[in-house]
């Protein structure tokens, strides 16, 4: 018999569990706020969310949700309505769980009538204002940190990255400065992710918090146009470069050049600002990601606007054509905003590189000639496009967009900046702990940090590079804390057949609706019922059996119980010897103990639903529920 593997437990083991937790980058602790408002406490949920996160509300429209990725409910054997267990079951909709609780207690809170059925346990938003908000922040932090100075901290660009260095440094007692080349603040938030995903208002007002922290915010100004670097770094302590990856890359193809081509950001940016666009009738976007699916459902809307608001209707029919390299499988978009891309009409093509975009004697855009393209990545999954040179295919059309990645622009280093070392052009060289650059008192963060990512991974970063700017201003030392605890709970019970819910769909307005206005919303977010229902399904990772080896009897009725057969009573001498477990049986029966005389209980983490039944069922009280929690928090020294 090949001997058992088995993990013993360390000190961080329990904590680890919590995956959701582990996986977002700021370590909003999802579980707690999800299990919350499973309970009716929709006050504590938003605070929960908003502790560590000031893009909350953000976040909960349109947040990538790396904690959906880790989420266990998603690993599990789903049980079907036979009580047979079948395929994995699909995560908690965590970010739509959050949306909710930002929609009745965030900046945004307008009033809960709208998502409150029968449900009394709600209230307004969480402060009156933005002043009073920004009061409840700074509490938080009183008597746990040496404050600095008031020193001036420049921060250039002011997308999310570049806001949560601002946020993080004004509670820290510094003045930060941002400038910000665009009309109004919050990066890509604003001028790239379209508003039928995230409305304006929801930017503004969180914005508003950030502001009322005491951060300046100075829009329309161009580090290298309007001011130098060299003088931002001569009148303020410390600079933090923020200005993510906005200029859109170009292929390089014959006829790119010329009109009728457009940067996808720079449709998006020039949508988002109200300026006109001059998108064809026929229009040919190129990608396979996320952006290109913002880009083709933003020139599908304005299309369909435009062509509503023509008294004269426009001969003939529009079309979107999304064309991506990869195929379906492999396209590194969203499953929804692929779903989503088909229920509006977007035509998806699959599996075609793009060759040359081809023009007419007066110069216009007649399509984009396409090659087959066989394979995307090679063995190793790097990426290695192979083509049938004898597949082609024309797709006609009189603008294309081109969404195919963004870079940074460094320029405005050039007066000023020579100190700022680059490992490749456009990319400063930085340490990845501590975000410093090769220049003294110079900081990155956000995109231009770690390349594009995702929004949330730009606001961890916007984060440590003001932790970094205050170590380096007051050269004191900030220590990381993990603040865990432990509760026994004696009367854990679980909602009543929560292990056999479905995954709640969020609402979405119909296909046709969202096509009335280019700002209609397309996801129109969970009621207080749905919401409490979908977080009803969350395991609840933080909570664990923990098992007394002095009172087992080793009667195995928890194993019997056991309704996802996670656990396992087997003779010590079964399990397969490492180090961990040769300390822990010393530990617990002395060294050279009879292996053959000991057993100990296995538990399978990735069927366990925390539902109690092995403690209920044990005859000796050998088994309690325990909660573990742990929030991170930073001391100076
Ligand atoms: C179209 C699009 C959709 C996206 N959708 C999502 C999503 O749904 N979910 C998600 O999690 N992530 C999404 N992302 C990714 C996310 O938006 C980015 O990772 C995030 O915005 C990066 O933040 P940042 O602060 O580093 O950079 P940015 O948001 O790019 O902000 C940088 C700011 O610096 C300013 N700036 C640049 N140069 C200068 C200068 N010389 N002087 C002054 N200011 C300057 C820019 O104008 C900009 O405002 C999306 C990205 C794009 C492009």
């Amino acid at each position: 018999m090949t001997p058992l593997r088995v993990d013993v437990p360390g000190v961080t083991y329990h904590q680890d569990l919590i995956s959701c937790q582990v996986a977002c980058p700021v370590h909003t602790d999802a579980r707690g706020y999800v299990r919350a408002i499973a309970e009716g406490r929709f006050e504590d949920a938003y605070l929960i969310a908003r502790g560590p996160n000031p893009f909350a509300s953000i976040c909960g429209r349109v947040c990538g949700a790396p904690c959906e990725a880790a989420c266990r409910r998603g690993k599990v054997p789903r049980v079907d309505d036979d009580g047979a267990f079948v395929g994995p079951d699909r995560p908690i909709a965590i970010r739509a769980l959050k949306r909710f609780v930002c929609e009745l207690h965030g900046p945004e809170a307008k009033g809960a009538e709208s998502v409150l059925h029968g449900v009394e346990n709600f209230g307004p938003a969480v402060a009156a204002n933005a002043e009073e908000m920004a009061a409840l922040l700074r509490s938080t932090l009183d008597g746990r940190l040496e404050r600095g100075n008031g020193e001036r901290v420049a921060i250039i660009g002011a997308g999310p990255a570049g806001l949560s260095a601002a946020h993080d440094l004004a509670l820290l007692g510094f003045k930060p400065i941002v400038f910000e080349i665009e009309p109004v603040p919050a990066g890509m938030l604003a001028v790239g992710i379209p508003a039928y995903r995230l409305p304006r208002a929801v930017i503004e007002k969180e914005v508003e918090v950030i502001r009322a922290l005491g951060v300046e915010i100075r829009c329309g100004i161009a580090v290298g146009r309007d001011i130098s670097f060299a003088q931002l770094r001569r009148e303020h302590a410390a600079v933090v470069l923020a200005v993510g990856a906005k200029s859109s890359r170009s292929l390089g193809l014959p006829g790119e050049q010329g009109p009728g081509v457009f940067g996808g950001v720079d449709l998006l940016r020039a949508v988002s600002l109200g300026q006109p666009v001059p998108v064809g009738r026929e229009v040919v976007v190129v990608g396979g990601g996320n952006v290109a699916y913002d880009v083709a459902r933003t020139v599908l809307r304005q299309i369909a606007y435009d062509t509503a608001r023509t008294a004269a209707r426009l001969a003939g029919t529009a079309r979107v054509s999304l064309v991506s390299l990869e195929s379906l499988e492999e396209m590194p978009a969203d499953t929804v905003e692929i779903v989503e891309g088909d229920e509006e009409g977007i035509e998806r093509l699959n599996g075609w590189g793009p060759v040359a975009i081809e023009r007419d004697k007066a110069g216009l855009v007649t399509g984009v000639r396409f090659r087959r393209c066989l394979r995307v990545y090679d063995e190793n999954k790097k990426f290695a496009p192979l083509y049938d040179d004898n597949d082609y295919r024309v797709v006609p059309c009189d603008s294309v967009m081109l969404a195919v990645g963004q870079a940074p622009a460094l320029g405005f280093l050039e007066d000023g900046g020579a100190d700022v070392e680059q490992f490749r052009p456009g990319w400063p060289k930085t340490d990845p702990v501590t975000l410093a650059t090769t220049a003294a008192g110079v900081f990155v963060a956000g995109d231009l940090a770690h390349g594009t990512r995702l929004l949330i991974d730009a606001v961890a970063s916007g984060k440590a590079a003001a932790r970094s700017v205050y170590q380096y201003l007051t050269k004191r030392t900030l220590t990381k804390h993990a603040v865990t605890s432990h509760l026994t709970l004696d009367r854990y019970r679980r909602e009543r057949g929560y292990e056999s819910l479905r995954r709640t769909p969020v609402p979405l307005a119909e296909p046709a609706e969202r096509l009335h206005h280019p700002e209609a919303l397309v996801e129109t977010g969970y009621t207080a019922d749905l919401a409490m229902r979908e977080a009803s399904r969350c395991l609840d990772c933080g909570v664990t059996p923990v098992f007394d080896g002095a009172r087992c009897v080793l009667c195995g009725g928890c194993a019997d119980v056991c309704p996802t057969l996670c656990l396992k009573l087997a003779p010590l001498s079964e399990l397969s010897e490492n180090d961990d477990l040769r300390a822990a049986i010393e530990y617990a029966f002395g060294p050279g103990a009879d292996l053959s005389q000991h057993s100990a209980i296995l538990k399978d983490e990735d069927r366990c639903i925390r539902c109690a039944a092995c403690a209920m069922r044990c005859p000796a009280d050998a088994i309690s529920m325990e909660r573990v929690s742990y929030t991170t928090t930073w001391s100076t020294q």
